[in-house]
């Protein structure tokens, strides 16, 4: 299965455009979208091998692939890291968080917990048996406390651990709460975040030595999830759109129309005399990364009495 092939990208195509179809082509055939799920799964396969620079390095160069400028820049990086990892270096760690527009217009500070189940440590509370403090383990009903249990895969017949006990033929009577009668704890941390501004969703944040703990830390990398509306607002690239509400008057008259960007920048728009319904106002560079806000009139008519109305339609 040629990974290049299903995404439609050249051999060499860098990170970006292999983002790019990838996006293209999950919108396409997704399943939601009554997409085939197959060709989806083909799909979604791909793009993790493709979008992960060391995944798609030993690809490449296993299938003779060549490998595309980015990642050669990345080379020398990537075999430093590969080479001096020390048994007791920390484990790196993927995690995904959630931001909203307005947290990324600005920029925000939030915390971060993760999990890391591949490492595990014993639980101090019951010493690694499971149990609550002054309670006794019982015999583990599954296996009778013979720690085995026997397995019938057709016509053979075996023995094999208890999953129940692990094969100790003992269960906490009472779990020990700290550690839920697992007798392990993960490894969790939690650390303050900087999201810096103008993020895009799906970008991916690297925190050096913010991962599990070693000598050296693994890093901690953040997949970013951005809603792209918020209240009123909605993003298109680095672009923001809105529709404002203007009294009839206004609309009217000409005047200004004060816009609270994303619950950060205020910002005044002035309107001329006899502005249109659906008017569109450009403002330069209160998008992200430069882009511009588009501001779209919506004029809204208030209730009048039949004399004002008869007396605005001699005008009309
Ligand atoms: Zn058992
Ligand atoms: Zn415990």
């Amino acid at each position: 299965m040629d990974y290049f092939k299903i995404l439609g990208v050249d051999r060499l195509a860098s990170t970006e455009d292999i983002k790019k179809a990838f996006k293209k082509a999950a919108l396409e055939h997704h399943p939601d979208r009554g997409g085939d799920a197959a060709k989806f799964k083909e799909l979604t396969d791909a793009y993790s091998v493709l979008s992960d620079e060391e995944k798609r390095m030993e690809y490449s160069l296993m299938n003779g692939y060549g490998l595309s400028d980015d990642l050669i820049k990345n080379v020398d990086d990537m075999f430093n890291r590969t080479f001096n990892t020390d048994v007791n270096s920390g484990r790196d760690v993927t995690t995904t968080l959630s931001v909203s527009l307005a947290d990324v217009y600005t920029g925000c500070k939030k915390n971060v917990k993760f999990v890391d189940k591949s490492v595990k440590t014993k639980c101090t509370e019951c010493r690694g048996n499971g149990c609550e403090h002054g309670t006794k383990p019982k015999q583990c009903p599954s296996c009778m406390g013979r720690g085995r249990v026997v397995s019938v895969t057709g016509k053979t017949i075996s023995t094999k651990d208890c999953k129940a006990c692990a094969g100790r033929g003992k269960v906490p009577s009472v779990k020990c709460s700290v550690c839920n009668g697992t007798g392990n704890h993960f490894f969790s941390k939690e650390v303050s975040v900087k999201i810096p501004k103008h993020v895009s969703d799906g970008q991916k944040l690297k925190l050096s030595g913010m991962g599990c703990d070693g000598s050296p830390p693994g890093d901690l990398y953040i997949v970013l999830f951005i809603k792209e509306t918020y209240g009123p607002f909605t993003r298109f690239g680095d672009d923001i759109m809105v529709t404002v509400d203007v009294p009839l008057k206004t609309a009217l008259q000409g005047g200004n129309v004060v816009i609270k960007i994303l619950d950060s920048v205020t910002h005044s728009i002035t309107l001329q005399k006899c502005t249109q319904q659906g008017h569109i106002v450009k403002c330069d560079n209160l998008g992200f990364n430069g882009g511009s806000l588009y501001v779209t009139v919506n004029v809204l008519i208030p209730s009048l009495s039949d004399d004002a109305i008869n007396e605005i339609s001699s005008h009309l």
